[in-house]
């Protein structure tokens, strides 16, 4: 009998993992309770590379942690009383930010991003949509010039990953981006990395060419996953379904469901939002750029140009707070002539991140057909396609790409209860 293959979740991972299972010529059904790529895959900042591998948690952190605390930063905000109901998680993040284990994660994650360009690129040129993708690499700028860019493990860990940097001062940035004010003393530009001018409608794509290869797609919530004698029954709320193999991709969202087969799941929510702004004449960027001093990133998009914040560790549930928003579009008007906003609704999406930082692609602790590819964090988007791949070989059970043991499910997802 022919293994009937589900994926829940279609954001970047799930699309992607769909894609790669149906390359391998398997019938394939996505579920998503919501259209394709609606969710933290619709409105991050669309920055594709090899790259952005350090982790939030590394060893300057423990330094930030007075400033942070007065929960004024921009570039991260948190809710107390999630932290205080997350805080086995919190305690194993701030764990992780020791120099052995930042090295760990940092490798772990510039192994998994070596191949992400090329397999974004290589779907790009199936599914015919490389206009959207921008190369012109990915600016970094500093207000006050920083006594040195990088501490001396990222700079050790930059060298041996071979990342292109190419430092600037304030006239060349100006020669880069002559629209910029001149309030940027000194920067970098990490020259490899590309962008996407909209990641929503490029995964939509993505799925368009899933469907018309044979694909499925059903839109339904899944309640619950339940174990039968050849794999799993799917509730949703209308109707279940049958699956052989089954992998969920849920983002940060995923917990939720896996505790209805008795895991529990160590994942914590970083939140972000973006706005769109009109372009005006003299306010056209040519690339994103990430304002250091300020705590925003400003990506030129399809629908505008796209402000989007740092990181809110807070409930996916809990009603959006715009203070991190508020706080940064004076400080980008500083910056750029920023037209109106646009009429689209400021946006906020849910960054899934494991302790580690470091995601996992692996098969459940105990069951060889439930596979699980989620916690992508920062890197989601740009980690997709080679996510499915890299997943879908070590379902076949071919030797994948790369050491996939610092991406193992036991880490963080224990059986039974805690
Ligand atoms: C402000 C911001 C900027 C970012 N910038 C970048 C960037 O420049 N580059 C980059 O690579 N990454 C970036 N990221 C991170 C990236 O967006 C995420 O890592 C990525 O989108 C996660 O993808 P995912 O497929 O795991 O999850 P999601 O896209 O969240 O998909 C999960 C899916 O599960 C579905 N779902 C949930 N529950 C159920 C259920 N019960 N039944 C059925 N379906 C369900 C949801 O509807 C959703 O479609 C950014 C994130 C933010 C917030």
């Amino acid at each position: 009998m022919t293994k009937r293959y589900f994926v829940i979740g279609a954001g970047s991972i799930g699309i992607s993992t769909a894609l790669h299972l149906q390359q391998r010529g398997l019938q394939v059904c996505l579920i998503d309770r919501d259209p394709p790529a609606s969710a933290t895959s619709y409105g991050n900042a669309g920055i594709v590379n090899n790259c952005s591998f350090y982790p939030v948690n590394n060893p300057s952190l423990w330094k930030k942690i007075p400033q942070l605390l007065t929960n004024r930063r921009p570039e991260l905000r948190y809710n107390a009383r999630y932290l205080i109901s997350y805080s086995g998680w919190l305690a194993a993040f701030l764990r992780s930010s020791g120099s052995a284990k930042t090295r760990h994660a940092a490798s772990a994650l510039a192994s998994l991003l070596s191949g992400a360009p090329d397999e974004h690129k290589a779907l790009m040129q199936r599914v015919g949509n490389m206009h959207r993708l921008n190369e012109s690499g990915w600016l970094r700028l500093y207000r006050q010039k920083p006594k040195q860019f990088f501490s001396d493990l990222e700079h050790d860990l930059y060298h041996t990953h071979e990342i292109a940097i190419e430092s600037l001062n304030k006239e060349e940035i100006r020669d880069l981006e002559p629209n910029l004010n001149p309030i940027f003393e000194s920067g970098y530009l990490l020259k490899d990395s590309m962008s996407v001018n909209n990641p929503g409608m490029l995964l939509k794509e993505y799925f368009q060419h899933f469907l018309n290869s044979g694909g499925e797609f059903s839109q339904s919530s899944v309640t619950s996953i339940a174990r039968t004698t050849d794999g799993f029954k799917l509730k949703t709320e209308g109707t279940t379904f049958d699956a052989n193999v089954l992998v969920v991709c849920l983002g940060v969202w995923s917990g939720q469901l896996l505790k209805t087969l008795g895991y529990r799941v160590n994942l914590g929510t970083e939140r972000g939002y973006h706005q769109h702004f009109h372009i005006l004449p003299d306010g056209r960027l040519t690339r994103p750029i990430y304002d250091m001093s300020a705590g925003y990133i400003l990506a030129p998009m399809e629908q505008g140009l796209r402000l989007t914040t740092g990181v809110e560790l807070n409930h996916w549930e809990a009603q959006p707070s715009y203070a991190q928003l508020e706080q940064v579009i004076p400080r980008a008007r500083e910056a750029l002539n920023l037209g109106s906003p646009t009429d689209d609704p400021i946006w906020m999406g849910c960054r899934p991140t494991f302790p580690d930082s470091v995601p996992v692609i692996d098969n459940a602790p105990n069951d060889s057909n439930l596979w699980l590819a989620f916690g992508h964090q920062h890197i989601g988007l740009m980690s997709g396609p080679v996510t499915g791949k890299l997943m879908v070989q070590k379902m076949m059970g071919e030797d994948p790409d790369i050491d996939l043991s610092p991406f193992r499910s036991d880490r963080w997802i224990k059986q039974g209860r805690g």
